[in-house]
C-alpha cells in the first residue's frame, strides 16, 4: 500500500536520530500523519533551523550568525585562555544557563563509541589540539560522562596534549558514574566544576 511506504519512509528518517528506535520512529509517523497541523508547524520549524541555523567553525556550538561564529566565541569579556570540552550543545546550554563558568567552550559532537564510530570526535580533537597551541590557550576542562566511551575519550584528549603544558581537568566528582550531564542539577554542576580533578 502507497500509505504504508509513505509511514515507513518518515519513520525511517526518524530512526537516523540516535536515541529512537523502530517502534518510536514508527509512532511519530503514524501521529503526524494523522495530525497535519502539527506536521506543518514541524516543517515550517525544519525549514528555519536548516536555512538559518549553522554551526561555529571554532567551537561546534551552533548559531545564526552568517560568518559562522559564535556569540560566546566573540565575546572578548569571557576568559579566552580556558576551553571547557563537551560532548553535545544541550551540555552547552545547561552549564549557560547555570551560569557556572565563563571560559570558551568546544564541542565534541559525540564520544569514541562503538555504535557511533570515533572519527568525529578524532578530527575535532585533532582541531582542539591545534586551537591549544595557536590561542595560547591555559586550562582544558573535560565535561564527559563517566562512561566507558567517555573515559577513552579523556584518555585520547590526554594523550593528544601531553607535550603541551596546558592544565588538563576532567569534572567528575559529584556526577554520579554513567550520568548524563543533561540531568544534573545547578548546585551539583557548580560543586563539580570547583571540584574538578588534574589528569
Ligand atoms: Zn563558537
Amino acid at each position: 500500500m502507497e500509505s504504508e511506504k509513505l509511514l515507513n519512509d518518515l519513520s525511517q528518517q526518524f530512526t537516523n536520530i540516535p536515541g529512537v528506535g523502530q517502534k518510536n520512529a514508527l509512532k511519530y509517523a503514524y501521529w503526524l500523519a494523522t495530525h497535519k497541523e502539527v506536521a506543518l508547524n514541524i516543517k515550517e520549524s525544519l525549514e528555519n533551523i536548516i536555512s538559518r541555523v549553522r554551526i561555529c567553525k571554532k567551537c561546534f556550538n551552533i548559531t545564526t550568525n552568517t560568518d559562522e561564529i559564535c556569540n560566546i566565541c566573540k565575546d572578548t569579556e569571557r576568559d579566552r585562555t580556558t576551553i571547557c570540552v563537551l560532548e553535545s550543545t544541550e551540555n552547552l546550554l545547561e552549564i549557560e544557563t547555570a551560569s557556572v563558568y565563563n571560559g570558551l567552550y568546544f564541542i565534541l559532537g559525540g564520544l569514541f563509541s562503538p555504535i557511533y564510530g570515533i572519527e568525529t570526535a578524532i578530527k575535532r580533537i585533532d582541531y582542539l589540539v591545534s586551537r591549544v597551541k595557536e590561542e595560547n590557550i591555559k586550562e582544558i576542562i573535560l565535561v564527559i560522562s563517566s562512561t566507558t566511551e567517555g573515559d577513552l575519550t579523556a584518555q585520547y584528549i590526554k594523550d593528544k596534549l601531553k607535550n603541551s603544558d596546558v592544565k588538563l581537568s576532567r569534572i567528575s566528582s559529584g556526577i554520579p558514574v554513567g550520568a548524563n550531564i543533561n540531568y544534573i542539577d545547578r548546585k551539583t554542576l557548580i560543586e563539580a566544576f570547583s571540584k574538578r580533578t588534574l589528569l
